[in-house]
């Protein structure tokens, strides 16, 4: 048996530490430890990592802080279009979304699409079609908008350069169980401005989340350049065919990343419970909580409190 381990991550490109008040420090904090308990607690009752991460991963997106699900951001055009994926570990069962719009969770639907359908990967009206088939909960245009993320938009419309914090976001989960299956799952509104219809590496399996008998992975940063360099994928080879550590695996794909004109950051956790967390931009939303031990949170560098 082995010890259940959840790791969380709330996007890497955080306000800067300037930017992040007290107040805002809290409120985030808050929100990541309600989303690592949620999936401790599946952990803790003997539930399965799936279940894990598609249970944190969901507070998540219903928090209007996080770039996924209530507070994406918003496209060119002025809609929210969100990216997701699931995917099993121990089977390669994976189901993703992209572009679509009025899911509240766009990650439980990503599971349906692995559980309910014969496809690993619906797109636009397809996945809003089997969306409405499956009785998910859809939400009106309101239930996206965030102040915070409107103005980023005008910002980015005016020709100003965003921050990370504003630019970027994107949630995601990694867990192990006491049955030693791992899991993962990354939701995204992917980018301010970005065109409608982009896909980002979110919900790519392979770039921006992946899952085997070796590793979980969930990736936040520059979706373009994580696709490119297959950056979910890569840390499971490194991990499984170079017998790299899991932080050595992460460094060595985020060095690859940079190679390639991107930042970010990745959460992976390995089959004996390794956690690791390293990020290239200024800071990282997450957070680590083992079966039976605290909570441990972060943002900026330096251990997670
Ligand atoms: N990787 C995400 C995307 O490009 C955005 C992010 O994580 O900041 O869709």
């Amino acid at each position: 048996m082995t010890r259940p381990v959840i790791a969380i991550h709330g996007g890497a490109g955080t306000l800067s530490r300037a930017e992040l008040d007290g107040a805002r420090e809290r409120e985030l904090l808050a929100a990541l430890e309600a989303a690592l308990a949620a999936g401790a607690d599946v952990l803790e009752r003997r539930g399965s990592s799936l279940d894990a991460v598609e249970r944190a991963v969901r507070v998540l997106e219903d928090s209007p802080l996080f770039n996924a699900g209530r507070g994406a951001v918003f496209t060119a055009a002025g809609t929210v279009e969100c990216d997701a994926c699931i995917m099993h570990g121990p089977t390669l069962a994976a189901g993703a979304v992209a572009a679509v719009h009025g899911v509240r969770n766009p990650v439980s639907l990503a599971r349906l699409v692995m559980e309910r359908s014969r496809h690993v990967f619906l797109a636009g009206d397809g996945a809003e079609r089997f969306a409405r088939d499956q009785g998910v909960e859809l939400m009106p245009a309101s239930y996206f908008h965030t102040d915070s993320r409107w103005q980023a938009l005008q910002r980015v419309r005016a020709g100003a350069k965003a921050s990370d914090g504003e630019r970027h976001g994107t949630v995601g989960a990694v867990a192990l169980d006491d049955a030693g299956a791992l899991a993962a799952a990354t939701s995204t509104g992917g980018i301010t401005g970005k065109l409608p219809g982009r896909v980002g590496d979110s919900p790519i399996v392979g770039a921006g989340t992946y899952a085997n008998t070796s590793v979980a992975v969930s990736a936040s940063g520059d979706g373009e350049v994580f696709l490119r360099c297959n950056a979910a994928y890569r840390v499971a080879a490194l991990t499984e065919l170079v017998r790299l550590t899991p932080r050595l695996a992460a460094r060595r794909t985020l060095l690859e990343v940079k190679r390639a004109g991107g930042r970010g950051g990745l959460i992976v956790l390995g089959a004996d419970g390794t956690v690791a967390m390293p990020f290239t931009t200024e800071g990282m939303y997450r957070g680590v909580r083992a079966a039976g031990a605290a909570s441990r949170l972060g943002i900026f560098r330096g251990p997670p409190r």
